[in-house]
């Protein structure tokens, strides 16, 4: 068990962490608040200092050229979602980033054939560093950085921001998933993108958070296939709230929002089969206008969408290409899960050295070569579009 005197202790020989200080001083001038030290901690193994989000800020600083990249990311973001730019928004990458040098990789390729594809499309790299998972298994760069079940969170909040800003450094806005409700104090100003997924698109905590979050924030539709959830989720993340959270300095803080007028529903499929054909995404939109928002979405062409199978993701860009070419304007931006290396593998925890280079370790993701055709394809579609409104 520890004490709080014990976390004191090692917050202090940790080189003075925020806030240890103050807690020095209220245990000396008050009521021993672990009194009934037996009632508490029954299972936490140990509490341990965590670098604040000031301190990793420092040491990855974001720069003027890379806050104007994500200022400009952010905007386009915005205007597509809300039809004043009529491009299609794509946010692609893997599923999740396990080896920063393969991502790097994988951004230089997709930060060159962005700009090729500019014209017509908004192109958004997934950088998922946190993984929910449905049972148990790796959760992802943050948690786990050395893939060891070590949870070097100190560092892996480091990795992580270095690597958002080298991937801005290119040119590329980013997309990151919010899991953990203390973590985007450290990268969220990179982030030009937000997701909440499917498993916590329910969750008030989730909503809270995105309410708080200065970049527009997707909501998935629940595991289970249901919208409503995703729709609901919108509607709360767009409303002020008052909760418990962190400041910059790692301190509990009471947080005001404003509430976040750009969320909107991903769908991605579920349990009960897919939701990104025209019928799906019609009654989506009906959903939304239910419930007076704006009747656009997100399709996520891979988790049930795909049915696990990565290949599937070529079939709904197929369909979503179809229509966007015949004229439609409700699906604004299309998700892909790509990697460099066609497929998924299993990691075993320490044993990262084993693994392919570029291949997804959790969910199944394209190749680079599909992926740059299926951009081109849904590059050609804008085009049609556009000849056709003409
Ligand atoms: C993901 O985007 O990798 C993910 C976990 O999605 P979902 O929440 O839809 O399962
Ligand atoms: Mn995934």
């Amino acid at each position: 068990m520890t004490t709080a005197a014990d976390v004191d202790a090692q917050a202090v020989s940790n080189g003075g962490v925020h806030g240890a200080s103050v807690v020095t001083q209220a245990a000396a001038s008050g009521p021993d608040v672990n009194a009934a030290a037996d009632l508490d901690d029954r299972r936490t193994l140990s509490i341990s200092p965590l670098l604040s989000p000031a301190d990793v800020r420092r040491a990855h600083p974001i720069d003027d050229t890379l806050a104007g990249i994500v200022r400009a990311g952010r905007k386009a973001t915005v205007d597509v979602l809300r039809g004043d730019d009529d491009r299609l928004m794509v946010i692609v990458g893997p599923c999740s980033v396990h080896d920063p040098e393969a991502a790097m990789e994988y951004a230089r390729r997709l930060a060159a054939k962005a700009a090729e594809v500019s014209d017509r499309l908004h192109v958004v790299m997934r950088v998922y560093f946190e993984k929910p998972r449905t049972t148990l298994g790796w959760k992802g760069l943050i948690n786990d950085p050395h893939l060891d079940g070590s949870f070097d969170v100190n560092t892996g909040l480091g990795l992580g921001r270095r690597l958002l800003v080298d991937i801005t450094a290119l040119g590329l806005p980013v997309a990151c998933e919010f899991l953990d409700p203390i973590t985007p104090q450290y990268i969220a100003d990179l982030v030009s993108y937000g997701a909440i997924g499917a498993r916590t698109a329910a969750s008030q905590v989730h909503r809270q958070l995105s309410s708080a979050l200065s970049m527009p924030v997707g909501i998935k539709n629940g595991t289970d296939g249901d919208v409503q959830v995703a729709v609901d989720g919108v509607r709360a993340a767009g409303a002020s709230h008052v909760f418990p959270g962190t400041d910059l300095d790692g301190r509990s803080a009471l947080i005001r929002t404003a509430g976040n007028p750009d969320c909107h529903v991903i769908l991605r499929g579920g349990s009960n089969g897919t939701n990104y054909d025209a019928a799906s995404v019609a009654e989506a939109c009906l959903r939304l206008e239910k419930a007076h928002l704006p009747q656009r979405v997100v399709v996520d062409a891979s988790h049930g969408n795909s049915n696990k199978d990565h290949n599937r993701q070529v079939d709904v860009v197929t369909d979503i290409a179809g229509r966007l070419a015949a004229g439609d304007r409700s699906v604004v931006g299309v998700m892909l899960e790509s990697f460099l290396v066609a497929g998924r593998q299993d990691l075993t925890l320490g044993h990262a050295a084993d693994l392919t280079y570029g291949q997804s370790i959790t969910d199944a993701c394209l190749d680079w070569d599909t992926t740059a055709t299926q951009l081109d394809r849904l590059a050609a579609a804008v085009s049609a579009r556009r000849s056709a409104s003409r």
